[in-house]
């Protein structure tokens, strides 16, 4: 005769048998009887386990930090994929290109506040929540897509660069250099030195308007040289008498590059190539 115990663990058992056995079969309704079940008894759920989260409170901790050790990767997949959507459905309602220079790399692509105030409206949303922000308020007016390179050029000239005719720019400057200190006169000399030996002109994109040039660190993505010298890379070059290992990027291509280890615009066959091919053939007939 078997004791009470003894019939329990042999019908538990059973069940984890049956349940191996039976796993994979009407996954299909068990998800929808489960789904049901919670909608039904959604407050019933909620209170026991909040009852049960302040009953076992360290117990409940420890088991979630062990839980989220072990799951580290898989949420910081989940949440980039989760981000890339967000991004995907803001793009495809605001623009998939800039406004300005009509850049259509989607990684270098930046939501701007058409009249200003984007600087204030981030800090209190904070820097990656405007396109949720933006997806809840059912997309509203007075956004644009613009590229990084675009949007500097916008917030440091409140006009772009490319929507300025050269001889606007040529008054931008020489008011400027007026209000310059002596400084920031001596740090632009310095700039336009080693801008004149890396390139004046970005090293991936045909983009040569200097302020959206940056130099990169060729073979790394410098952070490790710059925790060394500060943010003084430019000085460092000049007084280094210009050490190789560096070239002009601009903002758009040094933040691809950053992010994804390679610019896009390297991975594509130029326009230029298919252009001249097709015409050729076209000349062959
Ligand atoms: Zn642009
Ligand atoms: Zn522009
Ligand atoms: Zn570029
Ligand atoms: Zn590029």
């Amino acid at each position: 005769m078997l004791t009470l115990e003894e019939k329990k663990e042999k019908i538990k058992v059973r069940h984890a048998r049956w349940y191996v056995k039976n796993k994979n079969q009407n996954k299909d309704f068990r998800k929808e009887y489960r789904v049901k079940y919670y909608v039904q008894h959604k407050e019933a759920i909620k209170e026991r386990s909040a009852k049960y989260y302040t009953e076992n409170r360290d117990h409940c901790r420890e088991v979630s930090a062990i839980y989220q050790a072990q799951h580290k990767d898989k949420k910081k997949a989940y949440e980039a994929a989760r981000y890339r959507k967000i991004r995907e459905e803001v793009f495809s309602h605001y623009g998939n290109t800039c406004a300005c220079c009509h850049e259509r790399e989607n990684v270098v692509l930046t939501i701007d506040h058409v009249n200003g105030g984007g600087c204030q409206h981030r800090r209190e949303l904070g820097s990656k929540k405007i396109y949720k922000w933006l997806i809840d308020n059912n997309f509203p007016e007075g956004y644009q897509t613009l590229c990084r390179n675009c949007n500097e050029g916008k917030y440091r000239l409140g006009t772009c660069l490319h929507q300025n005719p050269a001889s606007a720019i040529k008054i931008v400057d020489s008011l400027t250099i007026n209000r310059l200190t002596k400084g920031q006169v001596r740090y632009r000399k310095i700039r336009d030195a080693v801008l004149n030996y890396y390139g004046n002109q970005c090293a991936c994109c045909p983009e040569s308007e200097r302020v959206f040039l940056e130099i990169d660190h060729i073979n790394n993505n410098g952070a490790a040289h710059r925790k060394e010298i500060g943010n003084l890379l430019t000085e460092f070059l000049y007084k280094n008498k210009f050490p190789l290992g560096y070239q002009t990027l601009c903002r758009n291509c040094n933040w691809a590059k950053y992010v994804l280890g390679t610019c896009p615009h390297q991975n594509k066959v130029p326009v230029l190539t298919i252009v001249n091919s097709s015409s050729r053939e076209e000349n062959a007939a």
